[in-house]
């Protein structure tokens, strides 16, 4: 049942959760490859409300809604999600006083369920045969069409995922970058919705032109180069099988490909060698910010993210030993420090 207790006239509830999502720090990690120095930064986004970068999003588009009168007190908050996204609607609907149901596919982790079981949503969980992500998504658009008072954020088609990086996301790497004395060279991010390297992307192109922003894919799921499913991978968050409409690969620069395996090692060092906690698509992105930085040279200011951290992987590979392969960089990689600020 909703509880319109959130609600107070001419205040967007949303206002009460806004402390607690972005201003997330940025970390310099500093490392070596090969033996060649190198540094690139990310944003440390585990420390927003539910852990995950996908706060930005959710909590944007409910207050955009809100001030819109998209939104009603009385609304479900009904979305298709392969974790994250229905962590934090789950998580923020709940703050706000919403029913939420999230249809998800069957094979994602045990923590993520949990998660959002726990914060009192329902959760229908699709099979690979009744369509996997995509059935996800037109399931939960019959679920609106079958009832009254449903609210559906679309995340892969809605404008304010990209709104809420580029005026959220993006200003603070560029403020977080000049603390730094720098200014970006190049973005990259892996891509779910592409909410996050297409705002980031737009931010950081209009106050520094010429900046290079790089989708990320799993090498072992091409779809941005394809367009389409090809095949299985493990880095939970990106490459939903189709390129979401909001994403424009020719606004974008080349991708960049990073394997599953290659990206559990990295985040597992992360872990391991400088205390940072992180999931398997930041382990990716690290991995495809050190290969810019490399093309770059060692003077370039490359920025990426760190969607979320390693707690929602607990029953994962990422937890468990993985057989390393010749074409893997991790081995190659020396994490030595990170210094962060806010
Ligand atoms: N990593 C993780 C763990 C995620 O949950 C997501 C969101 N799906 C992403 C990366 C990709 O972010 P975006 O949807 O903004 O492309």
């Amino acid at each position: 049942m909703a509880r319109p207790s959130a609600f107070r006239p001419g205040l967007n509830p949303t206002t009460a959760i806004h402390a607690l999502v972005g201003n997330t720090p940025l970390l310099q990690i500093s490392y070596t490859i090969g033996g060649v120095p190198g540094r690139v930064f990310a944003k440390y986004e585990a420390m927003n409300m539910t852990g995950s970068t996908k706060d930005r999003m959710a909590a944007y588009i409910l207050r955009h809604a809100y001030e819109r009168r998209e939104l009603t007190a009385a609304a479900t908050i009904v979305e298709a999600s392969s974790g994250n996204t229905g962590i934090s609607f789950a998580a923020i609907g709940r703050a706000l006083g919403h029913p939420v149901r999230i249809f998800m596919p069957d094979w994602m982790s045990e923590e993520r369920k949990k998660l959002i079981a726990g914060f009192g949503a329902d959760i229908v969980l699709v099979s690979k045969e009744e369509g996997g992500f995509v059935g996800s998504v037109e399931l939960a658009e019959r679920f609106a069409r079958d009832h009254d008072h449903v609210f559906l954020p679309r995340q892969f088609d809605n404008e304010c995922n990209i709104a809420a990086h580029e005026l959220g996301t993006g200003p603070e790497i560029d403020r977080q970058l000049t603390m730094f004395g720098r200014a970006p060279d190049a973005f990259v991010a892996g891509v779910g919705t592409g909410g996050t390297v297409m705002g980031v992307g737009r931010f950081l192109r209009r106050v520094h032109p010429g900046t290079r922003v790089h989708p990320l894919e799993p090498a072992n799921s091409p779809t941005l180069r394809t367009g389409h499913k090809v095949g299985k991978h493990r880095i939970q968050g990106i490459s939903d099988e189709f390129i979401p409409s909001i994403v424009h690969l020719d606004e974008l620069d080349d991708v960049v490909d990073v394997w599953d395996g290659d990206a559990i090692l990295m985040a597992q060092k992360l872990c391991r060698d400088i205390g940072l906690a992180v999931g398997i698509s930041s382990g990716a992105n690290f991995l495809g910010a050190v290969r810019i930085a490399e093309q770059l040279g060692p003077e370039a200011t490359v920025v990426t993210v760190f969607p979320d951290s390693n707690k929602k992987y607990l029953s994962t590979d990422l937890c468990q030993t993985e057989p390393v392969h010749d074409e893997y960089s991790t081995p190659r990689i020396e994490l030595e420090a990170f210094k962060a600020v806010r």
